[in-house]
């Protein structure tokens, strides 16, 4: 679907991009991340790399924290599947965060990371038996059911294990969260969650099982988010779910609003976290007030995205009469968000020196498949050997990278205030075929 949207010329400006983003900046004309030189990383490390900053995650993680303060219980949950690098992990698990994670996977990374179990909420649509055992038996702080038939397997399992399990019911509120219908899980005909006509019903057949304690209500509404209304529209509809709940006598700890926050890629102006608490505090200190109720959120692409960049290096300029394509040597198996969704991310040069007369470009790899590009028609002046920075490439960026036409994954640094450190190291060819026989 990617290749029937058009995309008009863009033009970025390069020092107008990293404007607002925390902790990227150039100095004399070349790309810092957290004051770490990108020229000092690439001959270092070699591209394609995946590069992040640990002081703008934290700067992002501690954006929810303070602008919530007005709460009295708040956990940050942030969601492990945007970047679940095990150094990310530990950076936000030493910062207090709590963890949204959508599987067993995930659930061993942050406590391999250091996290704690306590503070981690469990999302996802298909959990098994299985799954729910290993979560109970680590102690996990709430499961977030999707369907009726997972409560019952939850207190079966729960019940056999001898063990209680906390369980907040994802309501889907039928907002629309007017983001990319991929990315778009509140809907009515979304495969997420219960439907809010059933949440009543859910609740009171969760509240006569064994073994199942409830404690929260929990929804995630979509993804990129720049708009405010459709969080505030879905609180509102919790609410008045809320006020049955306890009239019936089902009390609950904690709502749980999800992640979704967008961020800027390229020209969207999406809403700040400041702005979006602002517009849920009053609904939320009147919750805590009434109920006592917690707020609980799980932030992924606000906390990571813009903590990180792809650089990549030109390799061949291919000018044709139709187009001009710059082949790097990153393409969608490194990153595939341009090529599953459509996404538009700022590509910007490493090195501001160069002087070739702009022309332009699509940034395109060189997997055999046309829907390989990562950015179109950009305004850029290139030349062979130039190495390139993809923006907002620390969320959904290496944790959706696959090994297509056999191309081992990149290697992922940490920057930290003039400090760095490899987080992950680049695959080597032998990583790609280990565990195959002939
Ligand atoms: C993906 C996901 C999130 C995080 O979404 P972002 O848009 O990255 O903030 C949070 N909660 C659930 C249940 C998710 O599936």
């Amino acid at each position: 679907m990617a290749n029937d949207i058009e995309y008009p010329i863009l033009t970025l400006e390069p020092t107008a991009c990293v404007a607002d983003l925390p902790f990227i900046d150039y100095q004399n004309n070349t790309l810092f991340i957290d004051n770490v030189s990108t020229k000092t990383l690439t001959q270092t490390y070699g591209t394609p790399l995946y590069v992040y900053s640990k002081n703008a995650l934290l700067a992002n993680y501690q954006a929810y924290v303070e602008s919530f303060n007005a709460l009295n219980d708040v956990h940050i949950c942030y969601a492990v599947k945007s970047n679940s690098n095990l150094a990310i992990l530990a950076t936000l698990a030493n910062a207090g965060a709590g963890f949204d994670i959508v599987s067993i996977g995930e659930l061993a990374r942050v406590l391999k990371a250091g996290g704690q179990a306590q503070k981690v909420v469990y999302s996802g649509v298909g959990k098994t038996a299985d799954d729910i055992a290993t979560a109970l038996n680590a102690g996990i702080g709430c499961f977030n059911v999707e369907a009726i038939s997972e409560i019952k397997l939850i207190s079966e399992v729960a019940t056999k294990l001898g063990k209680v399990a906390p369980i907040a019911l994802r309501i889907n509120p039928d907002v629309d969260a007017k983001t990319h219908p991929y990315i778009s899980t509140g809907l009515k005909d979304n495969k997420f969650g219960i439907s809010h006509d059933n949440a009543i019903e859910a609740y009171r057949f969760a509240k006569n099982l064994p073994s199942i304690e409830i404690v929260g209500i929990d929804c995630h509404i979509g993804s990129q988010l720049t708009q405010i209304q459709p969080f505030v529209d879905t609180l509102d509809k919790f609410a008045k779910l809320i006020d049955e709940l306890f009239a019936i006598g089902i009390s609950l700890r904690h709502v749980d609003l999800g992640g979704g926050l967008g961020v800027r890629y390229t020209n969207e102006n999406p809403a700040s976290v400041s702005e979006y608490a602002n517009a849920l505090l009053p609904k939320l200190l009147d919750l805590q007030e009434r109920y006592g109720l917690g707020l609980h959120l799980e932030p992924g692409r606000n906390i990571s995205a813009n903590a990180g960049v792809l650089l990549t290096n030109v390799d061949v300029l291919k000018p044709t009469e139709h187009k001009n394509f710059a082949i790097v040597d990153a393409s969608m198996s490194e990153l595939i968000r341009p090529a599953l969704y459509g996404s538009v991310m700022a590509v910007i040069p490493t090195d501001l020196a160069n002087d070739t007369t702009p022309q332009v470009w699509d940034i395109v790899g060189s997997v055999c498949e046309s829907s390989d590009f990562l950015a179109k028609n950009r305004t850029l002046s290139l030349q062979v050997g130039d190495t390139l920075a993809i923006t907002g490439a620390g969320a959904y960026g290496f944790v959706m990278a696959s090994n297509y036409n056999t191309r081992p994954r990149p290697a992922e640094i940490l920057c930290d205030n003039g400090t760095h450190r490899i987080v992950r190291e680049r695959e080597t060819l032998e990583c790609l075929w280990q565990g195959e026989h002939i």
